[in-house]
């Protein structure tokens, strides 16, 4: 196959949604169409369960399953797809923003009884922002839930998004009655069985004939030819290159459980998604096209046997391909490297490849050179952008438990921030070191993989800090900002690129402190 199919077949994408919405059901019939899973049940959820934060087991176990089901890639229909996964817990919601940096679009699942939910704000913010193409299933339609009107009003208003429908329910909960597909004209009849041939749709062409009222219903027929026409004059017409642009976002209505809505899904998405994406860095945006291989880490995994410390990089690769063997340039490291054994991303394995291209994750064997963020080239200094670090929520210091070990424990405490698994600060005025986190599991987990897999033993102390402020700065010689650097020293610390960062203790003292002084600017993101 040419380079440029290759490219133009794959689609890479994330699935995001609160937890409980659905996501992981999903999932697993997206790999049953693909052929790539047997049976359902395949597909273990990433969840953390509830009540299980001291239950250090169940972290590992998530820990060992989202190894497993960080990228899942399988072939349909001529499309090569990659599901890359992003935890629902909102303690890891560090590690779904820095997956959306690697996804050409995303799939956003919502439950029809809830409709939307907190962590689906914050995530949809986050893809919105970045223009990140939207498609949105309205999941559980086999239960009792909210009008479809109702939804899509209330998608609208809360995500900011301007959706029009591309499929259509008919009845909900005890009466559901099946969906019509709008993209393909005709209707899915539900039945309930999750075995039923999932082919079996009807083709109905004009909804003005008597066939679809013997289908359904003439009730169900009438409410849902008033319904499809009120939902004409008010919602746009779909347009794929709106979709593409991430200005409209087509709904979808379906239950992910009985199997049902997803292949209409799925069918639509492989038509409409595009395939990798451009992507701009610090000094030029890239093509996919281009025939020298570029990529970025966008996710470390430790090895979760503590014996052999390797740990996988996760490589978006942005531009050409990547061939086993062949030596990169580690842009940020500026020293060439080669693998022997990259991985690539199956439903249930992963396996060493010769090659792979643009959209494709590849799996690094890595003993230490990687950070998120690294980019890899053929010798081009390029550097992707958009991994920004957020103010933690949480902060605590992080003192030494076992003096006899401090060299495991700062080798230990570098290597899980290289990972991404919580930010690292340190004061400016001695030295100490501060754990900020977006989650107080986090702190449990450090505590945990330090004592686990470095062998040294950390303790925590309270401290009061409000947020993390990146400090700009376009002269470090002026009076104010060395008054600044005086009068706050004991709020000052340097993150783990030596940033300078301003600890602020309240919004208050925040609010005061950029009153005072005017020429510097305060960012709660690392990328400004
Ligand atoms: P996740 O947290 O978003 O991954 O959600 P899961 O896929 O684990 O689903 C959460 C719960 O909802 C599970 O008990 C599923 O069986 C259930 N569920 C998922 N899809 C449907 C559906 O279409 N209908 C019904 N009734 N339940 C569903």
């Amino acid at each position: 196959m040419k380079f440029i199919e290759e490219i133009s077949r794959r689609r890479t994408f994330g699935i995001i949604s609160h937890p409980d919405a659905g996501k992981t059901t999903l999932t697993e019939k997206l790999l049953l169409f693909g052929g790539a899973i047997q049976e359902a049940g395949a597909v273990k959820s990433n969840k953390i369960k509830k009540g299980a934060t001291s239950d250090f087991m169940e972290i590992e176990r998530q820990r060992g399953i989202s190894v497993a089901t960080s990228v899942l890639g399988f072939d349909y229909k001529n499309n090569k797809i990659n599901i890359l996964d992003t935890p629902g817990h909102k303690d890891f919601a560090e590690d779904t923003y820095r997956t959306l940096t690697a996804v050409d679009s995303v799939i956003v699942v919502i439950d029809v009884a809830k409709g939307v939910e907190e962590q689906t704000e914050k995530l949809v913010e986050v893809c919105r922002m970045r223009n990140i193409p939207m498609l949105v299933f309205i999941n559980k339609l086999d239960r009792e839930g909210k009008d479809a009107f109702e939804l899509l009003d209330e998608i609208e208003q809360k995500l900011n998004l301007k959706v029009t429908p591309l499929s259509y329910p008919i009845g909900m909960g005890y009466d559901f009655k099946g969906i019509y597909n709008i993209y393909e004209q005709n209707v899915n009849l539900f039945t309930g069985d999750p075995k039923k041939d999932i082919e079996d749709t009807i083709e109905v062409k004009d909804l003005n004939t008597d066939q679809i009222d013997q289908l359904i219903g003439s009730d169900s027929a009438n409410q849902l030819r008033e319904e499809l026409e009120l939902a004409q004059g008010v919602y746009p017409e779909f347009n794929q290159d709106d979709y593409v642009k991430g200005k409209l976002q087509p709904v979808f209505f379906g239950s992910a459980l009985h199997n049902f809505g997803v292949r209409e899904l799925l069918d639509c998405f492989v038509d409409i998604a595009p395939p990798p994406r451009p992507k701009s860095s610090e000094e030029r945006e890239i093509k996919p096209t281009e025939d020298k291989f570029t990529g970025f880490v966008f996710k470390i995994h430790a090895n979760m046997d503590p014996k052999h410390r390797d740990r996988l990089a996760f490589v978006k690769i942005v531009s050409g391909k990547f061939e086993r063997n062949k030596p990169y340039l580690h842009v940020r490291l500026g020293k060439n490297l080669k693998f022997s054994s990259p991985n690539a991303f199956f439903a249930e394995k992963k396996a060493i490849v010769d090659e792979m291209f643009p959209g494709d994750i590849v799996g690094l064997h890595d003993t230490g050179n990687f950070k998120i963020g690294d980019t890899l080239t053929e010798g081009e200094q390029i550097h992707y952008k958009g991994i920004p670090s957020f103010s933690p929520e949480h902060f605590r210091y992080i003192n030494n438990a076992d003096p006899m070990k401090s060299k495991q424990l700062n080798k230990g405490i570098e290597q899980l921030m290289d990972e991404g698994v919580a930010q690292l600060f340190t004061l400016e005025m001695n030295n100490r070191k501060i754990i900020g986190t977006v989650g107080a599991l986090q702190y449990e987990v450090i505590q945990y993989r330090l004592e686990h897999e470095y062998g040294a033993k950390c303790s925590y102390e309270n401290i009061n800090v409000h947020k993390a402020c990146w400090v700009e700065v376009d002269d470090e010689k002026s009076e104010e900002f060395q008054e600044f650097k005086r009068v706050k020293s004991k709020y000052l610390a340097h993150d783990k690129q030596g940033q300078l960062v301003f600890l602020a203790d309240s919004a208050f003292s925040l609010q005061m402190t950029e009153q005072k002084y005017p020429s510097i600017k305060f960012h709660i993101t690392s990328e400004f």
